[in-house]
């Protein structure tokens, strides 16, 4: 089987990026990882601190790991948010379908076709939901570079893209990972409003708008009063100010990543139900915050207007 060969059904399926990296232990950046957790920059994201012989090791997932294959899929499109009083913005990643159900989908048929080639073909998926490194594979691979914001930039498409990896036993001919072209800019850490980016490629989620709206269950600080620039679901605003998404701005193929909504009424949650609410956002991934971190969020950004009004 050639590499060749399954940029060509990766193509076929939709994802614009592939690369391959050889299944090799990742010593230094479980090392990387291992200081962030120790500095507590996990938050309440305490599955980051499990499975690490798997996340250094993916032979512990695939017994037989030869080869990781990293795919990228752009979901940007030219939707603007609609700034709207009385609402809260939704972060661009979640304007449409939940892309796991999308990226899922697509992976089974990227197996199965791999297999059509070469029955001897195995393969483990991932789409952000098991204990593999996206990010870390994506680089190895060559389909970006690690921004100082910690997403992953292509020269191509920018930094709205998702990212799948796929395991296999199959041997291929390696990428090289490719220059930071970061250099000198400093836009994404001069921008964010709670001043996450702690340091060049260092993320604190305690501080992070995306961590305390999504995967944060507590409440979230008062410090952060007046500094959400009314952001309900998730954040933007470090991609949104990167030349390299500025520059290179692509519409992706998947009309299933199109906006259904980009904002939502901030009363909208006050007297929702949680079978309400569940049937709403079923396939979206704002059902990963529940209503009541929905509630929350919405309730945070209306007290930022009472201390302006
Ligand atoms: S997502 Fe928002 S809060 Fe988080 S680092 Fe980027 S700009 Fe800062
Ligand atoms: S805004 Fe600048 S520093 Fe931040 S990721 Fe983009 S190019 Fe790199």
């Amino acid at each position: 089987m050639t590499n060749e060969q399954i940029i060509h059904i990766a193509h076929q399926l939709g994802f614009e990026l592939v690369g391959f990296s050889k299944a090799e232990k990742l010593k230094d950046e479980i090392e990387h990882l291992q200081i962030w957790l120790d500095r507590n920059y996990q938050a309440g994201m305490s599955y980051m601190e499990r499975n690490l012989d798997k996340r250094e090791d993916v032979s512990k997932i695939l017994d037989n790991a030869v080869s990781v294959i990293s795919l990228g899929i752009n979901y940007y499109t030219d939707h603007r948010h609609n700034q709207k009083e009385g609402y809260g913005k939704i972060s661009r990643y979640a304007w449409g379908k939940d892309y796991h159900l999308i990226v899922w989908q697509k992976l089974d048929q990227f197996v199965d076709m791999c297999k059509e080639i070469d029955s001897s073909f195995q393969a483990k998926t991932y789409i952000d939901t098991g204990p593999v490194l996206d990010k870390v594979w994506a680089v190895r691979s060559g389909i970006g570079w690690m921004g100082k914001h910690t997403n992953v930039i292509s020269k191509e498409i920018g930094s709205w893209f998702f990212i799948a990896n796929v395991i296999t036993n199959i041997e291929f001919n390696y990428n090289e990972p490719i220059a930071d072209f970061c250099g000198n800019c400093t836009a994404c850490i001069d921008a964010c409003p709670t001043n996450a980016i702690v340091d060049e490629y260092i993320v604190d989620a305690n501080k992070c708008i995306s961590y305390l709206t999504i995967e944060n269950k507590g409440e979230i600080p008062e410090e952060f009063k007046g500094k959400f620039d009314n952001w309900l679901f998730g954040c933007d605003i470090c991609q949104d100010v990167c030349p390299w998404n500025i520059k290179f701005p692509q519409v992706t193929v998947e009309k299933e990543f199109y906006p259904r909504e980009s904002e939502l009424n901030l009363i909208e949650f006050d007297n929702m139900t949680n079978n309400q609410f569940k049937k709403k956002f079923a396939d979206s991934p704002i059902s990963r915050a529940k209503l009541k971190g929905m509630k929350r969020n919405a309730d945070f950004i209306k007290k930022q207007y009472e201390s302006f009004s």
